[in-house]
């Protein structure tokens, strides 16, 4: 399998804080530390919550961020206006397409129903041998806990095969998830769970 760079990094997460104060300071640390490393940040364009507190801390530490944010989107989402690169869409379908262009791997960090339906769509997708990127999972406070379990439901019940709980990698800290990414593109994933 081809060595893939980590370059740039898509990032799924809530556009609100959540009530613990450590999904927001998981959320910089992922920011700082993609400035840190020159890893360019995609994300969804909003200025707030946990999207806001990630782009943000990148910025700060000078690095890259590209938002990209359906055009309907920009007030109530609070469109960022101090990115890098803010690229104002058509559509969900045209933003989700574009960050997924633009993206090496994937990191979700908690959030609401947005950022389930982002992250399980990457998931899907590399299912369906659509793709190949690296997708890591924060476990911040055990707020995955549920969809992991979830998951693992669909083996048990015989509606997907066991290797798919390997289309993703379930980490502690945005550290691992970094280090998760770069070890995944390196080594290349098996994309068609049936051939795991
Ligand atoms: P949330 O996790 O619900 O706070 O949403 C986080 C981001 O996911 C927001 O920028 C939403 O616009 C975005 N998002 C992506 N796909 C969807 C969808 N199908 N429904 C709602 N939000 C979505």
């Amino acid at each position: 399998m081809k060595k893939l760079d980590i370059r740039s990094i898509c990032v799924f997460c809530g556009a609100a804080k959540g009530n613990n104060p450590l999904f927001e300071e998981s959320a910089r640390r992922l920011g700082a530390l993609l400035a840190q490393n020159g890893i360019t940040l995609v994300f969804g364009g909003g200025n707030a919550g946990l999207m806001a507190a990630v782009a943000n801390e990148a910025l700060a530490g000078g690095g890259e961020v590209i938002g990209v944010i359906p055009d309907y989107l920009v007030e109530r989402e609070h469109g960022h206006r101090k990115v890098t690169r803010l690229d104002v869409v058509d559509s969900m379908h045209e933003r989700k397409r574009r960050m997924f262009d633009l993206a090496d791997g994937f990191i979700s960090l908690p959030g609401g129903v947005g950022t389930l339906e982002e992250t399980f769509e990457v998931i899907t997708w590399k299912q369906l041998d659509m793709h190949v990127k690296p997708i890591a999972i924060i476990d911040v406070a055990g707020y995955w806990q549920n969809l992991d379990g979830l998951i693992a439901a669909t083996v048990e019940h015989g509606f997907a095969a066991p290797p798919t709980r390997a289309l993703y990698r379930l980490v502690a800290t945005p550290e691992d998830a970094l280090d998760a990414l770069r070890e995944d593109a390196v080594a290349g994933l098996p994309t068609d769970p049936a051939k795991l």
